[in-house]
């Protein structure tokens, strides 16, 4: 059988493998897929046995992501340009290396009708989770892009790779200071409850509010657009399906619906599945 696998580490609590599961069934896609956990040191030799035991393509998740992008003998030009591949693909001319995270966001996004196109667009946070959304965000062609991030340098860093005008970085106060249709929160901190310093003024003008963090809880960030009546608040479990999906089109040319699986993971998060 066909295998498949998602490394990380930690990796117990990854939700990558009901996902798969459930698109497999529903496309009537016959394959095996795991969570693994890896080791730095490792990793190398979990990729290599698995591609010698049938395997046919991996996720791949914190902290590996730049380490597998260094073993790729292919990469999309997305991956390039993030320096960093969530899917591995094994064929027969070696490793494919791809990052789905910014399709998955962009599809999220666009599920809720919130299209980018034309829009003026912050993304908060300069880590991998930022950088890897940022081409996909381009394709969709803003009248601006906007990265804000605690530490200014980061955001720059990955602003000076592009060569374009209408994206930039800045601080949050310098956020602060512009207005904006829509708000990603790509930085970590709303995994531990924690505000960001980003005024309550610009997000009751934004139209639209998506935090990547998802959880029973919405995020502080989360919370204030909701109290400010923002028109759309969006957390990152439906980016999180969305790259998957991504990935099993990748690997089984198949684009699996994401709705069910979306209201079965809502359901289980929530705490009520049946
Ligand atoms: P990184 O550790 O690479 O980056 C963290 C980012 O958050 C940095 O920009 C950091 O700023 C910023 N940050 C952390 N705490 C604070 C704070 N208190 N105030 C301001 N900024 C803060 O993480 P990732 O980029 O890999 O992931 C970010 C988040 O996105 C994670 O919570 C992850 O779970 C989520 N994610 C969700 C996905 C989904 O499918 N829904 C997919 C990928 C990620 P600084 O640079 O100054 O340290």
């Amino acid at each position: 059988m066909d295998q498949y696998r998602v490394f990380g580490n930690p990796i117990a609590q990854s939700k990558s493998p009901f996902i798969h599961q459930q698109f497999a069934l529903s496309t009537k896609q016959v394959l095996n897929y795991r969570a693994q956990l890896a080791q730095d040191d490792t990793f190398l030799a979990e990729v290599e046995s698995l591609i010698k035991n049938n395997g046919k393509g991996a996720n791949v998740t914190a902290p590996f992501k730049e380490l597998a992008y260094q073993l790729c003998d292919h990469l999309s030009e997305r991956a390039q340009m993030a320096g960093a591949v969530n899917t591995l693909l094994f064929n027969t001319d070696g490793i494919y290396g791809d990052t789905t995270d910014g399709l998955g966001l962009v599809s999220d996004l666009k599920r809720h009708a919130v299209g980018i196109s034309e829009k003026r667009v912050l993304l908060l946070g300069a880590g991998g989770a930022a950088k890897g959304v940022v081409q996909a965000l381009l394709d969709e062609k803003p009248s601006k892009l906007v990265i804000a991030n605690r530490t200014l340098s980061k955001a720059e860093t990955i602003v000076s790779q592009y060569n374009i005008d209408n994206f930039s970085a800045c601080t949050f106060e310098q956020a602060n200071e512009q207005i904006f249709d829509i708000i990603i929160n790509a930085t970590s901190a709303g995994l531990s409850q924690q505000a960001l310093p980003i005024a309550e003024h610009i997000i009751s003008k934004a139209g639209a509010c998506y935090d990547m963090v998802y959880g029973k809880t919405p995020t502080p960030f989360l919370q204030t657009a909701k109290q400010l009546n923002v028109n759309h608040v969006i957390d990152g479990l439906g980016m999180l399906v969305g790259q998957a999906a991504e990935s099993f089109m990748l690997w089984r040319n198949v684009m699996p619906d994401v709705e069910p699986v979306l209201k079965l993971l809502r359901a289980e998060i929530n705490g009520n599945q049946s």
